[in-house]
Formats: C-alpha cells, structure tokens, sequence
C-alpha cells in the first residue's frame, strides 16, 4: 500500500528506530534516521554486547516486513531455561511446548544488520548528529555539537522519537500541559560479564537454553553467542550486604563467585576481572501519556515505554508498537492525526501492563523464588496445565508465544491469581497438591 509521499524524520538508529524505518520506506516516504552515535556498523565490538531474548511478538514484526528469516541467521533457538539452584544438579524447564522457543540475539549484531536492511531500501542515515531541540508543531529538529553551540535546522512533516529510555524528543513533549510522566529506579542494577567459548569454539554450557542462578537478592544468567561465549548478566542490589558496592577487590569478587556460581567455577578469573571492568547499569519504568503530537510526531518504543527487563520483552513490546501502528496506517490510510490517536490509544494499555508484568517479575525473582508456598504453587499450576493445556495458559506463553494483547495477558494472569489463591488456602495443601482435589477445584473455578 502506498501513502501520500512524506518527508520522516526517526530519531534514533536503534532496534525501534531502524525497524520503523524498514516499515516507512515501504510506503515511499523519505526517511530520515539521525542518531547522536557514530554508525554501530563502523565501530569494534566482538559481538558480545548485550543479548536480548527476541520472542513471538518481535518475530511477527519482522516477518510482516520479511526479514524474520534473515534475522534468524543471527539468533539462537532456547527452548528452555537451565536452572542452576544451590544445592542441585543443573536442571531443565522446557519454555513451552514442541517448537517454543525464545531466541537469544546480540543487540550490537542485530541492530548493525537492521541498519543495512534499512540503508539497502533507501533510508538516510545520520549519524553523530544529537537531537537538541524539537519544534513540534512545526516538525522541526535541531541538531548540532553541543547544547550551546550552533545548531543545523531540519524540517519535516513527521517525526518519530525511536530515541530511548531518556528521549530527546519526549523531552520537548513533557514541558507541554497535561503531559503525563513518571520515571521509577529500581535498587538493583547489571553487570555484563562474558563465558568465553572453548579453544575449538563450542559453548561450555548448553547451548539452547537460558541459563539462569536465581540467589533471591541477586541472580546470574547467561545468553550463548554465535562464536561459542554467553553473554552474562548479574543482577544485585547497588547497596547492601550483599551489593555491588559492597565488592571491592577483585579477590572479594572471585570469592562471591565461587560460593554463588559454582558451575562456573572454571570462568572465575574472567569473571572477577569483567566486575571491575564493565559499568553497573541501571534499570528504569518509565511511562508516558500522550505518546502523539497533532499529526506531527509520535514517540515509539523505549522513548514511549520503558520496562525493567524481567520479561525480556522490551524490544519486543517496540516490535509490536511498530506492527501495530502499520495496521493502522492501512486503516486510516494518510491521516495522520487518526493514525496516532489510534495508535496510542491500542498501544498506551498494553505498555503499562508489560510494565507491570516485568515489575512483578522483578519482585518475584528477588523476594519469591526462595518461598516454599510460592514453589508449591507454581507446581501445582505447571502440573495443572501439562493434563489441561487448553484450560491453562501459563502467564509466561502468553506474554512470551502470543500476539494477545499484554493488557489480556495480564488480566487473565490476575484471575489465574485469584484461583490460586483459593487452592493455596486448601488445608494440608502440602499433601494434597497432586490430588483429585485440587484438580476439581480448579475445573470448577475456570
Ligand atoms: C539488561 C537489559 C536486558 C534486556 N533484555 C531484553 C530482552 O531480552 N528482550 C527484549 O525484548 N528487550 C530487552 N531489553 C530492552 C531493549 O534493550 C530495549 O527495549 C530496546 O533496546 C529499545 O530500543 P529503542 O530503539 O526504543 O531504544 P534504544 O535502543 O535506547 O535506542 C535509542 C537510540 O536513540 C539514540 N539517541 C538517543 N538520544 C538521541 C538524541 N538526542 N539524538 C539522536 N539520537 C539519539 C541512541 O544513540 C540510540 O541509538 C533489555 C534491556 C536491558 C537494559
């Protein structure tokens, strides 16, 4: 389908941004990516920056615009998580069913190939050019060196913010009236470490699955890489007993390794020597509301909705902003205005309810996973939608190998919640978990 010619400014090159400028340059817009970075295409990295777990949600974006298969060249099927609790031999969980897996991508290796994808169908690209300033009504961008110095004028007839957590262009929507924003830190940041590959350049864990040490607190996972590393992440409080600031040698770190991760105990001199040499990060909610100005520019991904990412679906929630939005432009063909009220109208409920998921995820991950009650209870449910799979969608498929909406997915968890409740009340519910009982019980509350 092809709209009136436009001329679109993306501010951001990153995965929302290029991937939004696939999807316009298929309408015959001009369009327009600046990004205040140099080209990630031109700058030496192993490979092994961030990995992002990409599920349904992303996939289905990509193949609407038919570069799923090109991208899948790149990831790595997991179709479960590798559980390394204390005290036990590593354990699998299987994610879903037959042929449900989520996939593992490096974030640098994806969005470099995403940047090809998108300069090959004609889409400009300027890079080290930082968005200061936004005239909204007018569409029209500034960029330049420095906040003070000189500034080159842009003008467009739409702009789209692909430009992140800590928008720009957000930026300029936020001074306006009625203009909702709320911003929460969480007290726990991350660390990327590194698993080498072996000398012949196998994985020295398994290779299809997510690999995660839950500690209560804080928690370690890692994500394999083409070239036979994993990507690690640790998780842990900023402060505290137990904290990345309360290590401060790398013996300390060594130390805190090999009591917590004993398997693997052969990376540890790797390990200690990342600690000291990779930033801790933090992690943030953002929300925001309205994501549109007039017909003139619409905030997409992070730069509308940023989550914590205990889901592992903040890029996919990106995704599917841009998927959505496509269908809408068939709809309302080239009004614009239409276009983004009802572009933030579908996506505004489904932002805030992944960012809840992943919030409560979060909390669950520190404060649950240890509770005895809690393990019972997700036995009981994982035992209950193995006989009925149909009756029972676990919360996870239905974020993670679904196209419903997240607002639905959250609201059907919520009443999965409430029947948990009344079966974990059940007297003596230890001893009769696998019963007739329980199982009754829950047929009669679906
Ligand atoms: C530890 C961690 C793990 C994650 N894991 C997952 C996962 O498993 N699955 C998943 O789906 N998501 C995951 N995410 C989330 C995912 O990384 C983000 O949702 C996604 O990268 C957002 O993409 P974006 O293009 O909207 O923003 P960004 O990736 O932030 O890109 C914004 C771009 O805009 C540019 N920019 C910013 N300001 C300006 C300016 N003023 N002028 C010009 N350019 C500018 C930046 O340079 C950047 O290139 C994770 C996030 C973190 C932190």
């Amino acid at each position: 389908m092809k709209q009136q010619p436009k001329n679109i400014a993306i501010v951001g090159s990153g995965l929302v941004g290029s991937l939004l400028a696939i999807y316009l340059k298929k309408y015959g817009h001009t369009v327009t990516v600046f990004d205040r970075r140099p080209d990630i295409r031109t700058i030496v990295f192993s490979g092994r920056s961030i990995n992002l777990a990409m599920s349904d949600r992303g996939w289905k974006a990509l193949s609407e615009i038919g570069i799923e298969e090109e991208i899948k060249k790149i990831a790595i099927p997991l179709d479960k998580r590798a559980m390394h609790v204390v005290g036990k031999p590593v354990y699998f969980q299987k994610y879903g069913h037959d042929g449900e897996a989520i996939w593992s991508i490096s974030r640098g290796v994806l969005n470099r190939r995403m940047i090809d994808l998108a300069e090959k169908s004609g889409v400009i690209f300027k890079f080290e050019e930082k968005v200061w300033d936004v005239d909204l009504p007018e569409a029209q961008l500034y960029t330049g060196d420095t906040e003070k110095g000189e500034w080159q004028e842009y003008k467009f007839d739409l702009i789209f913010g692909c430009d992140g957590a800590f928008s720009r262009v957000r930026h300029k929507m936020q001074r306006r009236s009625r203009f909702d924003y709320s911003q929460d830190f969480i007290d726990v940041g991350y660390k990327e470490l590194t698993i080498a590959a072996n000398a012949d350049g196998t994985h020295k864990l398994d290779a299809n699955s997510f690999h995660i040490w839950p500690r209560g607190k804080y928690m370690f996972i890692a994500m394999p890489n083409l070239d036979g590393s994993f990507t690690c992440t640790l998780f842990m409080p900023f402060e505290g007993d137990v904290s990345f600031e309360s290590i401060k040698t790398k013996e300390e770190a060594k130390a805190f390794f090999k009591i917590n991760f004993p398997s693997v105990d052969h990376e540890i001199e790797n390990l200690a020597t990342d600690f000291f040499k990779n930033p801790t990060s933090a992690m943030v909610t953002m929300k925001c509301y309205p994501w549109t100005y007039w017909d003139k520019v619409a905030l997409v991904g992070d730069s509308a909705h940023a989550v914590v990412p205990f889901y592992g679906q903040g890029m996919n929630a990106g995704f599917e902003d841009i998927y959505a939005l496509n269908k809408i432009i068939k709809q309302y063909g080239d009004d614009w205005e239409a276009i983004f009220q009802a572009y933030q109208k579908e996506r505004k409920p489904n932002a805030d309810a992944i960012a809840e998921l992943s919030y409560r995820n979060f909390m669950e991950m520190s404060s649950k996973t240890a509770d005895p009650k809690f393990l019972l209870q997700k036995k009981i449910e994982k035992r209950f939608a193995d006989k009925y799979p149909d009756k029972w969608i676990p919360l996870y498929s239905r974020v993670t190998f679904s196209d419903r909406p997240y607002a639905e997915a959250l609201a059907m968890g919520d009443e999965q919640e409430k029947i948990m409740e009344h079966i974990m009340a059940i007297p003596d519910i230890e001893e009769k978990w696998d019963g007739a009982e329980v199982e009754a019980k829950i047929l009669g509350m679906l």
